[in-house]
């Protein structure tokens, strides 16, 4: 990766991806009668939105281009914070939403780590640390809540 308007248009559409999965997780949490829990999903898709609403507000400065399914550049072609995303089960109960939350996290946090270690241009490592910082934020969190969680 090496443009920013590039990053910018991934990271768009990976914070969109996350904040529709964790709007998933909390409804389905809600109707299991785990208020908290989809009180707290429902929180981590709104801190999503706000960081998809940053990322288009840095690309406001900038042409964020719109790229066809085939541009983006994806490690194994799929968005990494939906790979393994096969929905929100039924049967889910707190340690399984959580568990899937945490994978998608992580994919997210080793997506902008990669680009942040592997790019040459200076801005852009600045950019993708930060947001590969948030995600580790996210990934902690999760960690904590699931060690938290009766198995
Ligand atoms: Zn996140």
């Amino acid at each position: 990766m090496d443009s920013v308007e590039k990053f910018l248009a991934h990271a768009i559409r990976l914070e969109r991806e996350a904040a529709r999965r964790y709007e998933e997780l909390s409804a389905a949490m809600g109707t299991e009668g785990n208020r908290e829990l989809a009180g707290f999903f429902g929180r981590m898709a709104h801190f999503s939105r706000l960081h998809l609403a940053q990322a288009t507000e840095r690309g406001g400065f900038r042409d964020v281009p719109t790229l066809a399914a085939d541009e983006y550049d994806w490690p194994d072609g799929i968005p990494p914070e939906t790979a393994d995303w096969a929905g929100v089960d039924a049967m889910m109960d707190a340690r399984g939403a959580l568990t899937l939350a945490l994978e998608g996290e992580r994919r997210g946090h080793a997506y902008y780590a990669t680009v942040a270690a592997t790019t040459t241009d200076p801005e852009l490592k600045v950019l993708a640390a930060e947001f590969a910082a948030e995600e580790a934020e996210h990934v902690a969190e999760l960690e904590v809540r699931l060690a938290g969680c009766p198995a």
